[in-house]
Parts: structure tokens; sequence; C-alpha cells
């Protein structure tokens, strides 16, 4: 399996490191050709506007959004899940967006005083064991389309994971511990799936 991983800004390298753990071959995707051999796309944490106005400059925005329509996985963490979100509030007027999922999300919605936190979660798709996850300037999601399924929230019910089809996107990075099970579930994504 090869799975690429934008390399616009970011996190991209703690994702490649945790996808060669689990014997993916990776792929640092900055060129509309990387997408071709791929099975599947991370678009990884950062900051939004920068990696989307690099990816666009790259010529990667077309290509990437008919990535995702092909039915491949594509998965965003935090950065990555605003950009693939149909809107986001909070964030610089205007920001384009990949449009890629039915989810409103909310860019920077904890506020300073808690910038950064960790949280148990109870992820019913990755087992009985909570599943650490670390937040970082982390966007939320505030409105779900009725084909997103939930996949995790903080204890207050704020949505904090979602798929859609062959889409995932999460408000945190599992790519910064050591928890391969969110990886492991992204690769697992395979077979007639239905794009947004
Ligand atoms: N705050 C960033 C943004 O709005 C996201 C932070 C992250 O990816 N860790 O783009």
């Amino acid at each position: 399996m090869r799975v690429g991983v934008l390399a616009a800004q970011g996190a991209f390298i703690e994702h490649e490191k945790m996808l060669r753990l689990l014997g993916v071959e990776t792929v640092e995707v900055r060129l509309p050709e990387h997408l071709e051999e791929l099975d599947g796309l991370v678009i990884p944490g950062g900051e939004s506007t920068t990696i989307g106005q690099i990816a666009r400059e790259w010529g990667l925005w077309d290509p990437i959004i008919a990535f995702a329509h092909s039915g491949r996985p594509v998965w965003g963490t935090c950065a990555g899940m605003i950009l693939m979100a149909r809107e986001a509030l909070g964030g610089a007027p205007g920001q384009p967006l990949l449009g890629l999922m039915d989810v409103v999300v909310r860019r920077n919605a904890f506020g300073r005083q808690v910038d950064s936190f960790e949280a148990d979660l109870e992820v019913d798709v990755l087992g009985e064991e909570p599943f650490h996850a670390v937040f970082i300037r982390a966007p939320l999601v505030e409105r779900v389309g009725e084909g997103v399924e939930i996949l995790a929230r903080l204890d207050d019910g704020t949505v904090v994971a979602v798929r859609q089809g062959n889409l995932l996107a999460t408000a945190f990075h599992p790519e910064l511990t050591g928890d391969e099970r969110f990886h492991r579930y992204f690769m697992g994504f395979q077979g007639p799936v239905t794009a947004a």
C-alpha cells in the first residue's frame, strides 16, 4: 500500500513515520503527478491557510479534489480537517476550502486558555481502549450532514472526528502519539465507497 502525505507545511513527517512503522510506503506529495499511484492521501495539521495557499500554488488543488472524488481514502488532521470541510467558521473570511466533506468546522475553536490540550476519547471503531488525543489550536466540528458518521466526541459532546465514505477528518493529531490505531483504521478504507 502506498499513501501520500501532502508535504506543503506542518506535521507531515510525523504522519510518514507512523505510516512507515505500519509497513506502508509513503510519498511526499508536492506535484500533481505524485497523486497518481497512491492508495490514499493524508492532509496533515499545520496552518490551514498556508497549506491551502501552497497546495494551490503547486497546482494540487483540483487534483486533490479529483483524487477524493475517485473514491480513494483521504484523511485530514486538524488543519487538514479544516481544508476538507465545506465551510469553516472563525477563520480568514474567504479562505478557500476543498469542500470534500459535508461538515461545518470552527477554526481555533478552543480559545487561548486551552490552546492545546489532551483528552482520552471513546472511539467505537477503534475498540474499547480510549484514544489519547492531542489537540493543538484545534478546530471543532460544528455541523455534520446526513451522510457523515460521527466517530468521536469530547465529554461535552463536541464532535472531533468524522467519516464520510472514503473521507476521514480528525480535529486532533494521531500522528503525535504512539497509538497507531487511527492510521490502521484509515488504511482499512477499501472497496466501493461514496465520495462527498
Ligand atoms: N489552527 C490551525 C488552523 O486553523 C490548525 C492547527 C493544527 O493543524 N494543529 O489552520
